[in-house]
């Protein structure tokens, strides 16, 4: 294959980010993505998108565990087994990547969120911190990401409330958000019964509620580079579809019809990348090894390389390409793999006399409260780290998965038919969303067993919740069951989140880690501006550069952090060489 500038490995979110960023700047660019092109028409069209059984259930649109997946087992002492079910990740097989059915949840992650381990040591002193948990600076700060959180809103079409702009709390919005340079895009989304009474409750209880930031389109809008989007019409399929309205930002919706009339871009489907391939030094990558839909293994020769295949396939990528020093869990050094984290939730079910229409939603319509979430609150009396936000989210009451019923109702038959049809419309879940820390004990490696269709080993990911976690969610879910109570007339069940972990069901898709950022290399894989310290032309996205998790859902972060590279991306390529020394 003729050389290109740079090699983009998956083409959704992160990728369509970069490729729209360096091609603007000149730079030639191709993108391999291992699943199928896809596009609002026809794929996502709304006389056949909605429907469950299809995608939600049988997971039309994901990755297929048949053909790939990764290893699982809750600690070392345990064999792992290759996994049927990916509920807990989801991850997307198609251009967009899983941009295309995501929520759109779209959060910017605390200013102490990115300094956690010296934030927490001046507060609370070194010995809070757990002797096996590996927390880390980022190495880039809060102020220097929010232009670039600005941008990503902006061309996503974030809808929201601001709650502090340049310093000044605003009403209605989250008032422990960092500073934010201008409000959202677009006013937050219409609110449903719900969500009012979740804010009736709230506030009853003294907490200080605001809609969730939405990247569903609560108006007409058109976006920076003049992509046009349409309102959302709340259907309700938003969460595992693709949005059939133009009213979810995915790449397909914000940045592809303006990507696609370059010439200095293209783009291959069906192309499984297997390897990023080094020179003899191994201190430059020359481009990456894919295999196409006939099963030709093909080389793509590149001066640059970015990875931008989601979390755990990056990390994946890097361990088969011997990119980087494995981690060691026994000895806690080496860096692929290390400080693999997820996150942990939990639900307050709530049953009151109220009609509620839970089938008008979106996927990030939701009225939230921040009180416990990061260090918002002195964590010193309960003696863990972390927390979370706690919401209630309307997104849809779809017919298959989502319905509350009372603890006590029959599982099946008539009684459950019953049990159905007196709370479907009356019935709503109040849900926690909790950070999780990154341990020696978690972590991602190659399985040395189980192979995948090219031979080569499988993913090995090793990780339980650890009792720090597991108070924390407990402390939140009670706090959200206070909530649940100040509704008139409810009755409730709290269903704390209990170990150990099972991947199998679904509860939240963002798995983070194993190509961690950070200021030194014997902590991480990539440096502050995500460039590989062990190979300057490679670059790696998404996720897998959190060194732990934080409260929020990913993708504002996901996304300021691509932005923030890209700019470094452009100094790099003006004069190439590592961006920092150590
Ligand atoms: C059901 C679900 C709901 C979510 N909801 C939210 C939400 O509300 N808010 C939020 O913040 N985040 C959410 N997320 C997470 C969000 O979708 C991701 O953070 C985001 O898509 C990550 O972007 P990415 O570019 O890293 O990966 P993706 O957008 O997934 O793109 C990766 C691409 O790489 C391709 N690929 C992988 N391996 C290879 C290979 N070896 N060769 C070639 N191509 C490859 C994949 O097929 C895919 O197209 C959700 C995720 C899921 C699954
Ligand atoms: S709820 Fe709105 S954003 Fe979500 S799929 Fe429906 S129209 Fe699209």
């Amino acid at each position: 294959m003729p050389p290109v500038d740079v090699v983009l490995v998956g083409f959704g979110w992160t990728a369509s980010i970069i490729a729209q960023e360096l091609t603007d700047a000149g730079v030639q660019v191709l993108a391999l993505e291992r699943g199928a092109w896809r596009d609002t028409v026809p794929d996502f069209a709304t006389d056949h998108i909605q429907d469950e059984l299809r995608y939600a259930v049988r997971k039309q649109i994901f990755e297929s565990p048949e053909r790939e997946t990764l290893t699982f087992r809750n600690n070392a002492s345990q064999t792992a087994l290759p996994m049927r079910h990916l509920g807990s990740f989801l991850p997307a097989a198609g251009v967009g990547g899983a941009g295309v059915h995501w929520n759109g949840q779209c959060w910017r992650f605390l200013p102490q969120d990115f300094q956690i381990r010296t934030h927490t040591e001046q507060r609370y002193g070194k010995d809070f911190i757990p002797a096996d948990m590996n927390l880390q600076d980022w190495g880039v700060t809060y102020e220097e990401l929010e232009p670039h959180y600005d941008r990503f809103e902006y061309l996503c079409g974030v809808s929201g409330q601001a709650g502090n702009v340049g310093g000044q709390l605003v009403a209605g919005g989250n008032p422990f958000e960092g500073p934010r340079q201008r409000g959202y895009p677009l006013p937050p989304l219409e609110r449903s019964a719900s969500t009012v009474l979740f804010d009736k409750a709230a506030r009853e209880v003294g907490f200080k509620p605001f809609p969730c930031p939405a990247a569903n389109t609560s108006r007409p809008y058109r976006n920076p580079l003049g992509v046009q989007m349409g309102q959302c019409t709340y259907c309700g399929y938003c969460e595992w579809f693709g949005c059939g309205n133009y009213s979810k930002a995915s790449p397909q919706t914000t940045i592809l019809p303006v990507l696609l009339r370059k010439d200095n871009f293209h783009f291959r489907t069906h192309c499984n990348v297997t390897r990023v391939n080094t020179d003899s030094t191994g201190k430059r990558a020359t481009g990456v090894t894919y295999v196409d839909v006939d099963g030709n293994q093909i080389e793509q020769p590149a001066q640059m390389v970015v990875l931008c295949a989601f979390a755990q396939h990056n990390v994946h990528l890097l361990l088969l390409s011997k990119i980087g020093q494995p981690y060691d869990p026994v000895s806690n050094t080496g860096v692929v793999g290390r400080n693999y984290a997820y996150q942990i939730t939990s639900s307050v079910d709530v049953f009151q006399k109220e009609r509620l229409n839970p089938f008008m939603g979106a996927g990030a319509l939701g009225q939230a409260i921040d009180e416990f979430n990061g260090d918002n609150f002195d964590h010193g009396p309960h003696g863990f780290i972390g927390g979370g936000y706690i919401a209630l989210w309307n997104t849809g009451g779809r017919p298959i998965l989502q319905h509350h019923l009372p603890q006590n109702a029959p599982k099946w038959g008539a009684g459950w038919k019953k049990a159905m049809q007196e709370n479907y419309l009356t019935a709503c879940s109040i849900a926690t969303h909790g950070s999780v820390m990154s341990y020696r004990s978690s972590y991602l490696d190659l399985d040395p067993t189980w192979r995948d269709v090219y031979g080569n080993p499988l993913l090995r990911l090793t990780f339980d919740f650890q009792p720090n976690e597991l108070t924390m969610s407990g402390f939140l879910t009670d706090k959200a069951a206070q909530i649940g109570r100040a509704i008139p007339g409810a009755t409730i069940h709290e269903k704390k989140r209990q170990g150990p972990y099972s991947i199998v069901p679904y509860q939240t898709t963002h798995n983070t880690g194993g190509a961690v950022m950070g200021d030194d290399p014997k902590t991480s894989v990539v440096n502050r501006y995500l460039q590989s310290w062990d190979v300057p032309n490679l670059w790696v996205m998404g996720a897998s550069v959190f060194p732990q998790n934080a409260g929020y859902n990913p993708t504002g972060t996901v996304g300021a952090l691509t932005f923030w590279s890209a700019e470094a991306m452009k100094r790099y390529l003006k004069n190439p060489g590592p961006l920092v020394t150590v």
